[in-house]
């Protein structure tokens, strides 16, 4: 079967594929979630609960508690009490337990994949084959240095520093849950997590796992609320760091309520990431680099390459082939194993998303959509090219965390340089061409935290990965991220 879809400037021909849907079955919701405190599921102290949905069809999976300041306190005062033991523990046996913890998710991480898409609404490819392998390599990665930490900080007694608090946000659940928890365990630090609103049921599945594993109770609690449950963490008095990954606006709140404090900081915020093509690049490749760059996991990625800058002599063809390639994608399903792009994570989301483009059509942008069919219900928006972009453009400026692409244009790689700084943050960047001087060059004069080159959104847990100016500081992954949870 095939099916003609026609732009006026191109005809590409995709293939109709039958479903391919990934059995739910394996998941097993429960109707209602306690708070994770001290080892076990409790009722929040308020009994107040709300509903978390699947994005694709508006569905509610769940209930789940919300964590009043009370409860935040329980929380500390567990991973406190869990603090004596854990920290005075061996390092080679707080390894064991996050060894069972990478290998409990292992067995279980179709589980695992199928509920990140039902809650998150990303593709059921992308949390088989990033989200979960990601989460599981971090575990194992820092299970590694746990008994190697002098190693770590050479000639240095690494100490850990005590209760952690960490707030993650709803692009990456559990790969942020792990992001967070993994080093700051592996340090000897205990840990109050709180998972992001829209996207907390991995979070408590993965307490689940926490208790298979057998790890020490209030090592690791967890608790659901909103912003204002995640307000009251960051006030706590008795928690010693707070790691946090959301937004910009967010981030500067929290640098405020710390401001004065003991209490120690990494922030992991927003971006605007230029991604360079010079005229020598292999321009297919690149092509596949820009889509992946965006549309993967709907660009709800703080390091997405979102602002295009494509060098002058070729822009018209590279835009040409990245139109015929966004035609292809398949938007739909997130269970569907062939669904390319699936949904907008949240109502909010998906109006901000179309208010920024609404802005950038004003400002003079144009925009390009292929006209492909979105399902009734649920939150969809359509990979989206807006050409015609300066930077003085609201889209070539704020964070529009979503399938869109804003695409410019320079001349020399001078120009390069100076618009891929010329913005607030300094989170990520990617650069294609073919001669590895020009690749160097950019790398070492692009302001920001990640560059990559001739390639785009690769992660690994030896790499660290954090930003510069408003992107926030502070690195995770690698041994640089070992930093913020220990002191000297
Ligand atoms: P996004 O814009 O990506 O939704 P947010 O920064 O709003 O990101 O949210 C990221 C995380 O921060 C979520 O877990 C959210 O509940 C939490 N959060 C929101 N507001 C605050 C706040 N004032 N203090 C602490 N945490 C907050």
């Amino acid at each position: 079967m095939r099916r003609n879809r026609q732009d006026g400037q191109s005809a590409p021909t995709a293939w109709a594929y039958s479903p391919a849907p990934e059995p739910r079955a394996i998941v097993k919701l429960q109707p209602r979630y306690g708070l994770f405190i001290n080892g076990a599921f409790v009722e929040p102290h308020s009994g107040r609960y709300f509903t978390t949905l699947n994005p694709a069809t508006e569905e509610v999976l769940a209930e789940v508690a919300y964590a009043e300041a009370e409860d935040v306190d329980r929380a500390v005062r567990a991973a406190r009490h869990a603090y004596e033991h854990w920290s005075k523990l061996p390092g080679k046996e707080r390894a064991k337990y996050l060894f069972r913890i990478a290998r409990l998710l292992q067995e279980r991480a179709r589980e695992f994949a199928v509920l990140e898409s039902l809650d998150n609404g990303k593709p059921i490819r992308e949390t088989r084959d990033v989200d979960i392998p990601l989460t599981i390599a971090h575990f194992f990665y820092y299970a590694g240095w746990a008994d190697k930490l002098e190693y770590a900080f050479q000639g240095r007694t690494p100490r850990p520093l005590g209760v952690a608090g960490q707030i993650i946000p709803w692009n990456f659940p559990l790969l942020m849950a792990a992001w967070k928890i993994a080093p700051a365990l592996a340090t000897g630090n205990t840990v109050v997590l709180k998972p992001a609103e829209t996207t907390p049921l991995t979070a408590l599945l993965l307490a689940e796992v926490l208790q298979q594993a057998e790890l020490p109770p209030g090592v690791v609690n967890i608790i659901t609320g909103d912003g204002q449950t995640g307000a009251w963490l960051v006030q706590h008095p008795d928690v010693d760091k707070i790691a946090f990954t959301g937004s910009t606006e967010v981030g500067k709140l929290i640098q405020k309520a710390v401001a004065g404090t003991r209490k120690r900081l990494t922030l992991e915020l927003g971006g605007k990431a230029a991604h360079v093509i010079f005229e020598d690049a292999a321009i297919d490749q690149a092509v596949e680099g820009i889509v992946n760059g965006i549309y993967f996991n709907q660009g709800h990625v703080c390091c997405a390459g979102s602002r295009l800058l494509v060098q002058e002599s070729i822009a018209d063809l590279v835009i040409r082939k990245l139109k015929r390639r966004i035609q292809l994608l398949r938007i739909g399903d997130p269970l569907d194993k062939n669904t390319d792009v699936g949904a907008i994570n949240s109502l909010p989301q998906l109006q901000k998303i179309e208010r920024l483009v609404q802005v950038g059509m004003q400002e003079g942008a144009e925009i390009y959509q292929p006209d492909c069919p979105l399902p009734e219900r649920g939150y969809w928006y359509r990979p989206t090219i807006l050409t015609n972009v300066s930077m003085a453009h609201t889209v070539a400026r704020e964070e529009i965390f979503g399938p869109v692409l804003s695409v410019l244009t320079f001349r020399t790689p001078d120009e390069a340089v100076q618009i891929a700084n010329n913005i607030r943050y300094g989170l990520s960047a990617g650069v294609w061409t073919n001669k590895g001087s020009r690749y160097l060059e950019f790398a070492a004069r692009v302001k920001a935290g990640v560059v990559w080159c001739n390639t785009y959104n690769k992660f690994d847990p030896t790499s660290p990965f954090g930003g510069y100016k408003e992107s926030g500081f502070g690195r995770e992954g690698g041994v640089h991220g070992l930093l913020p949870y220990v002191a000297f």
